[in-house]
C-alpha cells in the first residue's frame, strides 16, 4: 500500500495547510514543465496521487484507517471515496495545479510582475599600503555603476509618454497554453513573452535610458578604511551598489582590500615581522640599532652576548586589532653576520681571539648541545 505521508514528506498530523505547502514544494521542483527527468516524473505523479488523496479529508480518513482509496478495491468508480486517480479528473482541480506552480495562496497572487528588480551587489578591490591597514585611512573611490536615469527618474517611459497595456498577455503578464499530460489537459500559464511578464510595453522609451529606467554613471565616493583590516576583508556600503531594473532599489557595494606587500614587514595577524641584520662583533660587543617602524623610529638596545636568531620584541608596534583595543607586537629577527671576507689583520685579530679563548679546535674542547633548536631569547 502506497506510503501517502511518506511520498509528500509530511507527519500523519500535518495540517491540511502543512500537506499543501509540501506538495506545492514538490511540485515546482517535479513538474514535467521543469524536470524533464523520466524519473521526477515517475514522482511527480506519486506526489499528486498522494496530495490528492491526502487533501481530501473522507479519502485521508481511509488512510488513517488503514485502507488505500486508490486501490482497485476502493477507489473504483461507484465508490463514494470518489474516482481513482488517473481518470482525469483532479479532486482539488485545475486551480490547485496552478498554483502549485505559480505560487500566492488562492490564486490571487498571479498577474503582471512589477517592472523593479533589486539591484546587483557591486564589488571593487583596492590595493592599500600596510601603513594604511595599520592606521587606517580614508579613500576616494570611482566607481562605475547604474544609477537611476535622470530622464525618467526610473519609469522608463520618454517623459510626457506613458506606458500602454501589453496586447498579447491583456495586461495579465502571462499567457496560457494548453498541454497534454498524464492528468489530461492542463492549462500552463508563462511569463508574456513581449512584455517580459509585466503587462505593460513602452511604445515611447525614455531616450536616455531605453526603457531600463537606469543609466550607468561613474561617480566618486569616499570609503573609511579601519585601522586593523586585513587583505582580502570586505567593507559593505549599503545601497551603493547597482540600481535595480526599472529603477528598483540599489544593491551594496562591496569593497575588498588588497594589501600591497611592505618591503620591511610581514604581517602575522595582527603582529609584524622583520629582520635585522647584526654585524659578528656588534652581537658579541652589544650595540643600539635604529629600526624605522611605521610609528617612527625605535631604538633597540642589543645585549652584549645576542646569540643568531634572537628575536627582539616591541610590544604593540603592530597592527590595531580590528575588534576591540590594543596593538599586535613587532617582532625584530636578528640576523648574525659573519664576515665572509677578512683582509690580512682582520684574520691576524681574529684568530688571535680565537687563541685568548682556546677556541682554535672547537671539536676538541667545545661540548655539543643536547638538544636541537635550542634558542635563547
Ligand atoms: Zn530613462
Amino acid at each position: 500500500m502506497a506510503d501517502y505521508y511518506g511520498t509528500l514528506g509530511v507527519a500523519q498530523s500535518a495540517t491540511d495547510d502543512e500537506i499543501k505547502k509540501a506538495y506545492r514544494k514538490l511540485a515546482r521542483q517535479l513538474h514535467p514543465d521543469v524536470n524533464p527527468d523520466p524519473a521526477a516524473q515517475e514522482r511527480f505523479k506519486a506526489v499528486t496521487a498522494a496530495y490528492e488523496v491526502l487533501s481530501d479529508p473522507q479519502k485521508r480518513q481511509v488512510v488513517d484507517l488503514g485502507g488505500d482509496p486508490l486501490s482497485s478495491g476502493q477507489g473504483a468508480g461507484g465508490s463514494p471515496f470518489g474516482q481513482g486517480f488517473g481518470g482525469g479528473a483532479f479532486t482539488g482541480g485545475l486551480g490547485d495545479i496552478m498554483d502549485a506552480f505559480f505560487g500566492a495562496g488562492g490564486g490571487g497572487g498571479r498577474g503582471p510582475r512589477s517592472r523593479l528588480r533589486q539591484g546587483a551587489d557591486a564589488l571593487i578591490r583596492i590595493d592599500c599600503d600596510l601603513s594604511e591597514t595599520v592606521f587606517g585611512t580614508t579613500r576616494e573611490l570611482t566607481i562605475d555603476t547604474a544609477v537611476l536615469c535622470d530622464t525618467c527618474t526610473g519609469a522608463g517611459t520618454e517623459p510626457g509618454t506613458s506606458p500602454e497595456v501589453c496586447e498579447t498577455c491583456q495586461g495579465r503578464g502571462e499567457v496560457q497554453a494548453v498541454q497534454r499530460s498524464f492528468l489530461g489537459q492542463v492549462m500552463t500559464s508563462r511569463a508574456c513573452a513581449r512584455c517580459s511578464g509585466t503587462g505593460q510595453v513602452f511604445p515611447h522609451p525614455c531616450h536616455t535610458c531605453d526603457g531600463d529606467g537606469r543609466v550607468r554613471a561613474r561617480r566618486t565616493l569616499q570609503v573609511k578604511i579601519p585601522a586593523g583590516i586585513e587583505s582580502g576583508m570586505r567593507i559593505r556600503l549599503t545601497g551603493e551598489g547597482e540600481v535595480g531594473p526599472g529603477g528598483g532599489p540599489s544593491g551594496d557595494l562591496f569593497v575588498e582590500v588588497v594589501e600591497r606587500e611592505h618591503e620591511v614587514f610581514t604581517r602575522d595577524g595582527d603582529d609584524l615581522h622583520c629582520r635585522l641584520p647584526l654585524p659578528m662583533t656588534a652581537a658579541a660587543l652589544g650595540t643600539t640599532l635604529k629600526l624605522e617602524t611605521l610609528d617612527g623610529q625605535e631604538q633597540l638596545d642589543i645585549a652584549p652576548g645576542t646569540q643568531p636568531d634572537e628575536v627582539l620584541t616591541l610590544r604593540a608596534r603592530g597592527v590595531p586589532h580590528l575588534r576591540g583595543t590594543g596593538r599586535g607586537d613587532l617582532f625584530a629577527h636578528l640576523d648574525v653576520q659573519v664576515p665572509t671576507r677578512l683582509d690580512a689583520r682582520q684574520e691576524e685579530l681574529l684568530r688571535e681571539l680565537a687563541a685568548l679563548r682556546d677556541e682554535e679546535r672547537p671539536g676538541s674542547t667545545g661540548k655539543a648541545s643536547g638538544r636541537f633548536g635550542r634558542r635563547r631569547r
